[in-house]
């Protein structure tokens, strides 16, 4: 694929409004003067020739030239793009139109195994699925060799005959006369498409297409501590193959669904800890959920809004190692929003104890600091 492409107007020489007519006589004017069989000693002309048939591919197609004025070279289309190589052949009927068939330039091989289509498949699951792995049983919709003709594509006790036309070559020599003498011109063998078999009776399983579309229930295993995103390879379940090719991969890509209590960070899972205002006080001792049931954990005295525990070994499984991440408790401290009569009381009298280590400053106004609260 050439990077740097000139833009195809000006491989032309022709001005962007161009009409179709004007972009066939260009192109017929170019083809004839750089065509490689008339520009033997002249190394560059090949190349020349290659770049004029694929500006004239794209500018000769008005959605092709549509597209190629709005998105300019697009790695997506044109010819040489993708594996088919279709430009050329396509390139290869223009040029039959115009000049009645040249000696086999641009000729196509016959087409041969191809393996098949890879599927992706899009797997939600849950923290607890990717903490414990597992398996999971998947549907998917995707080609088979179809089993009746095993992909022959005939009719079962029938067999695909040789092309009369080609002999099973897959290719036709045509002789012609041109406007430049005459041509011998090899093109692919237009009564087989190139198989170099026909098939008499088409299979009625798969209407002849040898392949044919099946659901399947697929295992898919889930390693403990899957990450988010990842993408599982199922080697060769995907796709059926063309040709006798090799079938497809099958990609399962994991999505986790958010968890209403757990966050991850790589292996550690963070958890946040609702703690009325006089525990986190009083320091007390709390039952804190894991994703393998609850744990006991104590709070010390004097615990302050934000602090983070670390609980070794309870997050989630390491992928690639052994043991666990940990689980991160941070504590958030709920102030009471409404309080009764008896609770009012009691704070009041405890603003009013007022301990002494910040000067002028009772325990309720450190608690509003430690918020952020204003006074
Ligand atoms: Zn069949
Ligand atoms: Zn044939």
């Amino acid at each position: 694929m050439a990077e740097n492409k000139r833009d195809y107007y000006e491989v032309l020489g022709i001005d962007r409004n161009a009409s179709t007519e004007e972009i066939k006589k260009a192109y017929r004017r170019l083809a004839r003067k750089y065509h490689p069989d008339f520009n033997k000693d002249d190394p560059r002309a090949e190349e020349k020739f290659k770049e004029i048939n694929e500006a004239y591919e794209v500018l000769s197609d008005p959605q092709k030239r549509e597209r190629y004025d709005h998105f300019g070279h697009d790695p997506g289309f044109g010819p040489g793009a993708g594996g088919g190589f279709e430009g050329f052949g396509g390139f290869e009927s223009i040029f039959e139109d115009l000049f009645g068939g040249l000696g086999g330039f641009g000729r196509r091989r016959p087409p041969g195994p191809e393996q098949g289509q890879h599927l992706r498949y899009d797997l939600e699951i849950t923290l607890e699925d990717a903490f414990q792995g597992g398996t999971k049983e998947i549907r998917v919709s995707r080609s088979e060799i179809c089993p009746e003709c095993r992909g022959s594509r005939s009719r079962p006790g029938t067999k695909p005959e040789t092309c009369p036309a080609c002999g099973g070559s897959g290719q036709q020599q045509v002789t012609r006369d041109t406007l430049f003498g005459r041509m011998i011109n090899i093109q692919t063998c237009l009564n087989c498409s190139g198989r170099g078999t026909i098939v008499k009776e088409p299979c009625p399983a798969c209407r002849g297409q040898g392949r044919v579309v099946r659901e399947r229930t697929i295992e898919v295993k889930i390693p403990p501590g899957v990450a988010h995103g990842t993408r599982l390879r199922i080697q060769g379940e995907g796709e059926a193959g063309l040709r006798g090719g090799p079938p497809g991969d099958l990609y399962v890509v994991i999505s986790i669904r958010r968890h209403k209590l757990f966050r991850r960070e790589r292996d550690d899972l963070i958890y946040e800890l609702p703690l009325q205002m006089a525990m986190a006080a009083l320091g007390t001792e709390v039952e804190v959920p894991t994703l393998d049931g609850t744990v006991t954990m104590k709070i010390p005295e004097g615990t302050q809004p934000g602090t983070v525990f670390r609980l070794r070994g309870k997050g989630m499984p390491r992928l690639h190692g052994l043991g666990k991440g940990d689980l991160r408790v941070t504590v958030k401290v709920v102030v009471p929003k409404r309080l009764t009569a008896r609770e009012r009381e009691l704070l009041k009298e405890l603003a009013q104890l007022s301990p002494s280590e910040e000067k002028g400053k009772g325990f309720f106004d450190r608690m509003k600091d430690a918020f952020g609260g204003s006074h």
